[in-house]
């Protein structure tokens, strides 16, 4: 079956999208690793307009109500590894089947960066996460470590406050780098101690984890801590679409009308270089990605 545009992620970018394609009556796919995206793993959002305050997994809960309103194929769990030319369109190519499209919006977001250093992969889950917001209530009344000192860390330090016994920032800077706002609320707790310029050099642990290894002005030391979390940035979900422009951080590059160098592919939210990752932006280029989708099949009929 050839559908007229496939969505690939259903995070905010990929949720509005769909709702768009759906309100075009467009013939659609939506194919997703999870719903929500990294929406779901924010703390506290204060800045999507319509709701002074709202947690993250409310507000992606949210999104994935209004997108199940409409009757939306959907393919859940599911992992686009290809995405390719075809005659007449596309071939998306994922862990468990082939699809096929006239148009495509890759809406694929991005992934935590991981730490490379050893003991990460061995403690993956097992006191070892990426996610503050999914995680952070197993680490009640233990002392923990956030690695990072961006918005992502911070948001973190200030979810686990709230849980954690003690938590450890790891800041490999001089300095936070992160919004100011949240800067201070971090600095003002007293469950809070941030170690900058400071490297993280090993995971420790025996089944689970025990410490980490940090090294800061040239002496080694060791941190007893039952939870560490990564928090050093993002990578864009970008490999899958090897034919397409992308810039030097492998984010796709599209120009305002969400078009690719591909006619045809069109690309929105935090995998593109739009610049400003965040949900309202994300959502706001779903919503322009999926009525390019619709007014270029217009044309191309
Ligand atoms: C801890 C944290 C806190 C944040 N706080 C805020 C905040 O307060 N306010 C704010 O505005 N923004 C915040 N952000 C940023 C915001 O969450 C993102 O900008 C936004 O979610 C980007 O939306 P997106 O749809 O482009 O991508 P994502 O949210 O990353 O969604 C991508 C989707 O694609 C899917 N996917 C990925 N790869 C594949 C693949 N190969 N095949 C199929 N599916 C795939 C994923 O499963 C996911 O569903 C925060 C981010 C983080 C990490």
């Amino acid at each position: 079956m050839m559908f007229d545009l496939i969505i690939i992620g259903a995070g905010p970018a990929g949720i509005t999208a769909s709702v768009y394609a759906a309100r075009k009556k467009m013939n659609f796919l939506v194919i997703t690793k999870d719903i929500g995206g990294q929406a779901a793993w924010s703390g506290d959002i204060e800045n999507y307009t319509g709701y002074q305050f709202i947690t993250g997994p409310e507000l992606a809960g949210k999104f994935e109500e209004h997108m199940r309103k409409y009757s939306i194929e959907l393919k859940e769990n599911e992992e686009v590894i290809e995405l390719k030319r075809k005659e007449n369109g596309f071939g998306v190519k994922t862990d468990k089947a082939t699809y096929e499209a006239k148009t495509a919006v890759i809406t694929s977001g991005k992934r935590s960066r991981e730490l490379g250093v050893p003991g990460e992969v061995e403690f993956k889950n097992r006191g070892l996460t990426y996610c503050a917001t999914c995680d952070g209530p197993l680490f009640a009344g233990k002392d923990v470590a956030v690695i990072g000192g961006g918005n992502s860390a911070l948001d973190a330090a200030l979810q686990l406050i709230q849980i954690a016994k003690h938590i450890y920032l790891i800041n490999i800077t001089s300095a936070l780098t992160g919004d100011a706002i949240m800067r201070e609320k971090v600095s003002e707790s007293k469950k809070v101690s941030i170690l900058n310029s400071t490297r993280v050099t090993a995971i420790l642990g025996d089944r689970m984890v025990s410490g980490i290894k940090i090294k800061r002005e040239d002496k080694e030391e060791t941190l007893p801590v039952e939870g560490v979390f990564v928090e050093i940035g993002l990578i864009p979900n970008s490999e899958f679409a090897k034919e397409l422009e992308k810039n030097e951080l492998g984010e796709i590059r599209v120009n305002c009308r969400s078009e690719t160098n591909i006619p045809g592919i069109f690309a929105a939210g935090d995998v593109t270089e739009v610049p400003e990752k965040q949900i309202i932006v994300a959502a706001g280029e779903g919503a322009k990605a999926a009525l390019s989708a619709f007014r270029y099949l217009a044309q191309h009929k």
